[in-house]
């Protein structure tokens, strides 16, 4: 039988939105030195939108640069590919793409009107071995230290024009750090993203340590690095690939809004999609296994 605290426990973190689905996972949650937090979908809101857009080649407008990107986008399901055609379609008919390709960690590649399309991030540029002129640098630095995530757009192997994307901080996602903080917890983010934008998210939310550009396969290598430390780590994720590093972690927490795969490797869930929930889970693993040991 369930202990009595445990049940009053795992109802009460119910009617707060927190669904506990491992009675360990709430009895490890009180031994915990940090937590690593994913960025996108986790401490943002996982929607981006289109910000900005640049053509860096004579013959293409900034909206060709952005039907271009849309029609090789078309068929990706992340999110950043969404926000890319939902900006392109009000302005101008999709079109066909075909041969399309996703390649995890690293964008998009499709072939749209007799040219070789790709749309990616750092990743992208280096594996395609794609230096940006100075001009863009310029350009996508600003954007980079502003939090934005870069995509560059790639036709026949050259660089036409990048994008800007923004994903909005949720506005729970300061206190949560702020409040694991001064019970003495360290606060950790991890992101496939550039390191640019790593910082700029992590600056604006005074997290100190940053795990930036990591792929997908990679991402559960940084929970054993911690553990490596000495660390008992709690991790909190979204996507579909934080299932392994949610799966590693002494406790795994998904964000209720996420991918199936990260609910099913996660032993807590928020239903709440609110990372202070983090921080309440804290406090009734004290207060329920406190009465028993
Ligand atoms: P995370 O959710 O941790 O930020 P992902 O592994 O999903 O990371 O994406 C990492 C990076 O790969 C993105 O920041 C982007 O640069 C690139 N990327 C992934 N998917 C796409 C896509 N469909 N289009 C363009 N770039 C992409
Ligand atoms: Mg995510």
């Amino acid at each position: 039988a369930i202990p009595l605290v445990i049940a009053i426990s795992t109802e009460r973190a119910a009617s707060a939105g927190i669904l506990v689905k491992s009675r360990l996972a709430l009895e490890r949650m009180r031994t915990i030195d940090v937590v690593l937090f994913d960025k996108t979908g986790t401490l943002t809101k996982g929607q981006p939108t289109v910000t900005d857009v640049v053509a860096t080649s004579t013959d293409l407008t900034q909206d060709d640069v952005l039907a271009l990107s849309a029609a090789a986008e078309a068929d990706s399901e992340h999110p950043l590919a969404k926000a890319v055609v939902r900006k392109a379609s009000n302005r101008a008919q999709l079109q066909q793409a075909s041969d399309f390709q996703s390649i995890t960690g690293h964008g998009v590649q499709a072939t749209v009107d007799g040219h070789v399309i790709a749309v990616g991030g750092p990743a992208m540029l280096r594996a395609q071995n794609l230096t940006p002129t100075t001009d863009l640098t310029t350009a996508t630095q600003v954007w980079e230290e502003r939090g934005a995530t870069v995509l560059h757009v790639i036709r026949d192997g050259q660089i036409v024009g990048a994008l800007a994307l923004e994903d909005d901080i949720r506005v729970d996602s300061a206190q949560a750090v702020d409040g694991l903080r001064q019970r003495g917890i360290r606060v950790a983010m991890i992101t496939g993203d550039s390191k640019a934008v790593a910082n700029a998210v992590a600056h604006k939310l005074g997290i100190e340590e940053v795990f930036a550009e990591v792929l997908p396969k990679d991402k559960d290598g940084a929970v054993v690095e911690l553990q490596n430390r000495g660390l008992k780590v709690a991790m909190v994720g979204d996507g579909v690939n934080d299932a392994p590093a949610l799966a590693r972690a002494e406790v795994g927490i998904a964000i209720g809004a996420g991918a199936d795969v990260a609910i099913e490797s996660a032993g807590v869930v928020l239903a709440s999609n609110d990372p202070r929930s983090v921080i309440s889970l804290i406090s009734l693993s004290k207060a329920s296994y406190r009465k028993m040991t």
